[in-house]
């Protein structure tokens, strides 16, 4: 079983109301080999929602408190960015899952690297969140741009 982002899979669960839709996640969940969590809206965030962006730093600087999670207008969100960053990692061992497909560069999702905090579009190295808090607990994780299959 893997874990994947729920817009991937076609979900309208992004903070404008969309998905990041793509065929062969959506097909993974339809086969039974995926479940798809959101963690922003595990967090208790709604949807739609403000676009947030890590303050400064990475997922691993908001997991030790060095850095916040704000979003465009200025609320810091970052607690519910760490509840939903717990509750996927609740949802991955329930399901005794190993790997993980997430969303690239979001806040919560990203893996490698993610929006710098300017909300300009640039991009630095790191982690979001959830992405970090599985990979510190030894889940494989990869974004959609990492997958072979597209
Ligand atoms: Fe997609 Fe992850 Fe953002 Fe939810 S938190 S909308 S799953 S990128």
């Amino acid at each position: 079983m893997i874990l994947v982002s729920a817009c991937l899979a076609g979900l309208d669960s992004k903070y404008n109301g969309k998905s990041n839709y793509n065929e062969y996640i959506e097909k993974l969940v339809r086969e039974g080999k995926a479940i798809m969590v959101c963690p922003e809206q595990m967090g208790g965030l709604p949807t739609p929602r403000d676009s947030c962006e890590i303050d400064c730093g990475d997922g691993r600087d908001v997991l030790s408190g060095k850095s916040n999670i704000i979003d465009s207008k200025g609320q810091n969100q970052t607690e519910k960015f760490l509840k939903g960053a717990e509750e996927a990692l609740k949802v991955a061992r329930l399901y005794n899952i190993k790997k993980a497909i997430l969303k690239s560069k979001s806040p919560s999702c990203g893996v490698g690297k993610i929006y710098d905090g300017t909300f300009s579009g640039k991009l630095v190295k790191g982690n979001g969140v959830t992405a970090e808090l599985l990979i510190r607990n030894g889940f494989e994780v990869i974004t959609e741009e990492d997958m072979t299959e597209k």
